[in-house]
């Protein structure tokens, strides 16, 4: 039994495959926006472990849920019925506004359910993405995922991939044949920096879409479930995709991803699959999630919260040193721009107990729980005022 963080760092230097350049803490507890390390330090957490604990750390209905469903049923298998699912994709065509669902285990799996199914159901074999887009690390997520250092080590990679600006949509217009499947956009690029693109973007990728006999997909991964003040960042722009990516926050850290597709998109038995995909357990935590999100009123509290953020970070005219060139964001998707590269932030907040990180190298991310208090936030802008 370990508990300090000393040993619990030489056992994972040891012993644990290293993927990620690990922050010198461990949290051991955590509720609402707060998380408590082992030497029983709290910090506000404005990550939620990347925009997943939307419904705050340990939610009462979620964790019961979880504990209740534990006692009953864990895991069968997709060879059979699941009630939960079903309940699920229910409670799923509501919200996204799609009629069928497949479930899987993260972003990257539900990207690759929706390459594949594009395929399937076009017989066309290519895809356009976007410039410094990210859609995960598996072979196929990977080839849209538009990274030099995330690509190099691994090619070659998947074929039939091309790669447009954001936010243009005569790129788009361009780069379309009769062999594009798919447009894998995210609806508000997360990885590349909070990007936000134009009003009117969307829309002309899906009239582009449709002229072309081409599927658009939205990579809601990082952008759904209440994050961006709507249920999914698609509502802002009032399109329908034809397959929408989640994972993150569906199951309130209970790991599970799905694509949400129009009804007559489908798959043959024996096409796709996956052992995990859809558990019992799995779905008892996303339906509780969904249910925390009406219950606490959680879109809602996304967008004023979020408004407050921002206006509060907009009055901060550098962050430790950093000069801030832009505030931007929906809901609680906010990044910061620094005119520097600003990494070092991320120290500083959490020695002075807040959570940050920076993506892009100089933008600050804050995807808080959507529970954060309005206090909560004026500690968060004081913390970083003085670092
Ligand atoms: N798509 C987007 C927009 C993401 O932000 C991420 C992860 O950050 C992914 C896909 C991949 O998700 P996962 O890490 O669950 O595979």
């Amino acid at each position: 039994m370990t508990s300090d963080l000393d040993s619990i760092t030489k056992l994972d230097e040891k012993y644990v495959l290293k993927t990620y350049n690990r922050q010198p803490v461990c949290f051991k507890e955590g509720n609402g926006a707060v998380l408590t390390d082992t030497a029983g330090k709290q910090y506000i957490d404005c990550v939620a472990g990347i925009a997943v604990n939307n419904v705050g750390h340990c939610h009462p209905l979620v964790a019961e849920a979880i504990a209740e469903q534990a006692h009953k049923l864990i895991h069968t298998s997709n060879l059979y019925y699941i009630e939960n699912q079903a309940l699920l994709a229910e409670k799923l065509a509501g919200v996204t506004a799609l009629e069928r669902t497949f479930f899987c285990n993260s972003g990257a799996e539900a990207i690759e359910a929706g390459m594949k199914l594009a395929r399937r159901v076009t017989k066309r074999t290519d895809f356009i993405a976007a410039e410094d887009a990210f859609h995960g690390r598996t072979m196929g997520s990977l080839a849209a995922t538009h990274k030099e250092q995330y690509q190099k080590p691994f090619r070659p990679l998947m074929a039939g991939v091309s790669t447009v600006l954001y936010n243009d949509a005569d790129a788009i217009s361009s780069a379309i044949t009769p062999n594009t499947a798919a447009v894998i956009l995210e609806p508000i690029q997360g990885e590349a920096g909070i990007r936000i693109p134009d009003d009117a973007y969307l829309r002309a990728v899906r009239d582009i879409c449709d002229d072309n006999g081409t599927l658009l997909m939205l990579d809601e991964v990082q952008t759904g479930f209440g994050r961006t003040g709507k249920w999914f960042a698609k509502d802002h722009y009032q399109i329908k995709p034809d397959i929408m990516a989640m994972a993150k926050g569906i199951g309130a850290g209970f790991p599970m991803g799905a694509i949400a597709v129009q009804k007559d998109l489908r798959f043959e038995a024996g096409d796709h699959g996956t052992t995990f995909g859809g558990s019992p357990l799995a779905c008892a935590a996303a339906l509780a999630s969904i249910e925390a999100i009406r219950a606490d009123g959680l879109i809602k509290k996304s967008e004023t919260t979020g408004r407050y953020l921002m206006e509060k970070l907009s009055q901060l005219g550098d962050i430790g040193g950093h000069s801030i060139v832009e505030v931007r964001g929906k809901g609680l998707m906010i990044g910061v721009e620094c005119a520097t590269s600003c990494g070092d932030i991320v120290d500083k907040a959490r020695e002075a107990g807040v959570i940050v990180n920076v993506t892009d190298g100089n933008v600050v991310r804050f995807v808080p729980p959507l529970v954060i208090t309005k206090e909560q936030v004026d500690t968060v802008v004081d913390v970083l005022a003085d670092i």
